[in-house]
Parts: C-alpha cells; sequence; structure tokens
C-alpha cells in the first residue's frame, strides 16, 4: 500500500500544529496562520497562503501537505443535491452529499471508507471495511464540499449542518470522528459547533454511552429499522452482537444527557412488506413507551430501490398509515423526502457508483 509520508496539517489540532511548526523551527505564531488558512479560508495549497514567507511555504511543502483527497466525479441531482465521489492518496473511494433546502444547507460525510456491518438494505454493505478514515479525511470533505457550493476563501455560512451518515459506521472510528469534529468546531476555522452535527450510528451500544458523556456533544440519531429481535437480526446484523433489549437501554441512558429542548432520532427505513406492517408501528410505540422513551422522534424513510438489493417502498398509503399509527400512540413521527435519488445520493445508496449515464459534471 502507498504510504503518504508528509504529515497532514488537516488533521491537526491547533496545539499539535503549534507543536508541528516549533519542531520545524519557526515561531509558534505561524500554526495560527496556517490554521486559518487551512480552515477559516479554506486554501487547499500553501503556495496560496500568500500571508506566509516563501520559504516557509517552501519548507511546507516539503515536509506536509493540506490535501490528501481528490474528486473523482462531482454529480448533480435535478433537486440540487450534489454527490462527490473522492479518493483517498490509497486510492481507495469516499462519498460526500451536499443537501440544500431553503432553510439551511447540510452535508453528509462518511466516516468510513467502505462499512463493516451488512445491514440488508444498505449498497455500501456491499463494500465491506476497506478502512477508517482519518480526521483529516473527514475534514477535507466538508472543506471540498464547501469550497465546490460556495467558493475558496468565502466565509462558512452559519447554520451549514452536518451529519455523520455517509458510508460507514461513525462509532466503530469513534476517535478520528472526535477530533475532526472539534477540529471543525474551532471558531478560527470551519466553526460549526456540536450543536449542528448529528451523528447515527447502527447500534454500538457501548459507545452510546460513552457519546452520552461528551462535553460538547452533537445530536444523536440511532438507525432502528425494526422492532423486534427477529427481524432486526435479519435487517441488521449488528442486533445480534448488541440486541433491541440493550439498544434501549442505552438510549434510556442517552435520553438522560438531553439538553432543553433537545430530542434525539430513531431511522426508521420502511421496506415494503418487510418492516411497514400496521403491527410494526403498534410494537415499535409500545417498545419507546417501554423504554420510557419520550424526547425521541422517528425519522421514517421509504427506502431507495437500488439494484442489486431486493428492496423496494412501501406503497405511499401504508406509509402514511405507518405515521399515523405512531402518532396516535403520542410517538412523533416524521416522513423524511428522499433527496437526491436520481444520482444514487440518497439514504443507503452510497456504493462508489461511477455512473456514465449521469449528469457528471466534471470534477473541480
Ligand atoms: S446502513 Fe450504515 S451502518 Fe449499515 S451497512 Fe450501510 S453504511 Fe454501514
Amino acid at each position: 500500500m502507498f504510504l503518504m509520508e508528509k504529515i497532514h496539517l488537516t488533521a491537526l489540532s491547533p496545539n499539535e500544529l503549534a507543536e508541528f511548526v516549533q519542531n520545524i523551527g519557526e515561531p509558534k505564531y505561524r500554526a495560527k496562520q496556517i490554521f486559518k488558512g487551512l480552515h477559516e479560508r479554506r486554501l487547499r495549497l500553501f503556495d496560496e497562503m500568500t500571508d506566509l514567507p516563501k520559504n516557509f511555504r517552501e519548507k511546507l511543502n516539503e515536509t506536509a501537505t493540506a490535501t490528501t483527497l481528490k474528486v473523482e466525479s462531482r454529480y448533480v441531482s435535478v433537486d440540487g443535491t450534489r454527490r462527490f465521489l473522492m479518493k483517498t492518496h490509497d486510492d481507495l473511494p469516499v462519498e460526500t452529499v451536499f443537501i440544500p433546502t431553503e432553510s439551511r444547507d447540510t452535508i453528509c460525510f462518511s466516516s468510513q471508507s467502505g462499512c463493516p456491518l451488512k445491514c440488508d438494505f444498505c449498497l455500501t454493505a456491499k463494500l465491506g471495511l476497506l478502512r477508517n478514515l482519518t480526521a483529516g479525511e473527514i475534514v477535507e470533505q466538508i472543506i471540498i464540499v464547501l469550497n465546490d457550493v460556495y467558493g475558496v476563501g468565502s466565509e462558512t455560512p452559519h447554520g451549514t449542518n452536518l451529519v455523520g451518515m455517509g458510508a460507514g459506521e461513525p462509532f466503530l472510528n469513534f476517535e478520528n470522528l472526535i477530533k475532526a469534529l472539534e477540529i471543525m468546531s474551532e471558531e478560527e476555522g470551519l466553526f460549526i459547533v456540536p450543536n449542528r452535527v448529528t451523528i447515527s450510528t447502527a447500534g454500538i451500544v457501548p459507545k452510546i454511552y460513552e457519546f452520552a458523556k461528551l462535553e460538547k456533544r452533537p445530536h444523536l440519531a440511532i438507525s432502528l429499522s425494526a422492532p423486534n429481535n427477529e427481524l432486526r437480526d435479519k435487517l441488521m446484523p449488528i442486533n445480534k452482537r448488541w440486541n433491541i433489549e440493550e439498544l434501549f437501554a442505552a438510549a434510556a441512558e442517552f435520553q438522560k444527557s438531553l439538553r432543553r429542548g433537545e430530542r434525539f432520532t430513531f431511522e426508521y427505513v420502511l421496506l415494503g412488506g418487510v418492516n411497514d406492517s400496521d403491527e410494526d408501528a403498534l410494537d415499535l410505540a409500545k417498545l419507546l413507551n417501554k423504554y420510557d422513551l419520550t424526547r425521541v422522534k422517528i425519522n421514517l424513510i421509504a427506502h431507495n430501490s437500488a439494484e442489486p438489493l431486493e428492496y423496494h417502498p412501501p406503497e405511499a398509503r401504508q406509509i402514511q398509515r405507518f405515521k399515523d399509527i405512531l402518532e396516535s400512540k403520542g410517538v412523533s413521527a416524521y416522513l423524511r423526502t428522499p433527496r437526491g435519488r436520481d444520482i444514487y445520493a440518497a439514504c443507503g445508496q452510497l456504493a462508489a457508483k461511477s455512473e456514465p449515464n449521469l449528469v457528471q459534471i466534471t470534477a473541480k
């Protein structure tokens, strides 16, 4: 495997950057300039940091790098969603999706290349785990997308939301994920605070407890998709490791960490004829009741058909019925509008798919 010898500065916290510049014999204040250049101005080359002396930039070019990801292709949906297919320095796929709405923009990033979990309704699962992404590779995804949408050097728009729901299981790459989020929350950088971030887990139970204790904790979403162990074992095999009882006990504990007005989410992918019956909706409501989960909302996501998966979305009437049943039991349920289906950017569709017949905009 090709090994990257240069140090990736986008992966360093302000303190680590200060240490790095001192180690190469430069004054500490240079670290601040570099951090701002990388994260606030979102520059991708040291040579663009013209506030640094030329010989220092040369020194940086010899020992370090600002960029490791390359955009291979970029697709734009009729609904404005953009899907970026990137490659790491060792040629592994990374996918990131930009989802604009009238009120705010959301960037859905990946935490792993591929995914080791084998959710039966998800295309990413077919890739298996290729490797964990580094903190720098997570941060770079956001920088690349923001530059594409708003241009290099523009101010990061306030209100940009991040969701860790792309490829991979974020809680299996916990350390790098948390480090990336800390770097992105820096005021002199991207300044995307934890309150604007949601991390979605398929149910890595011990990490839910750990996550609950974080001082600067983002929001949590748990991918559920079945109201009983028998079905969940089949749809999300991680359930065989931590079953519904263990997952709900962790969710109940997490609920205690919620701030005022905050809720957490269960994501429920609706698969026609599989987990969308009236009984399933009633069982789900019962389960929430049993664990006293009152500060939770259910996001219902109709499955996005994607070959070779054999699942299909339920009839619109049944989706509405499922929602109505939950609501009749006092559960907050929302239908999520799928975005970017036509460019394989929707939930469960990320599989490093490069399609010649999609509208492909040349990589920048
Ligand atoms: S749904 Fe998420 S956790 Fe499950 S296989 Fe797909 S990417 Fe992995």
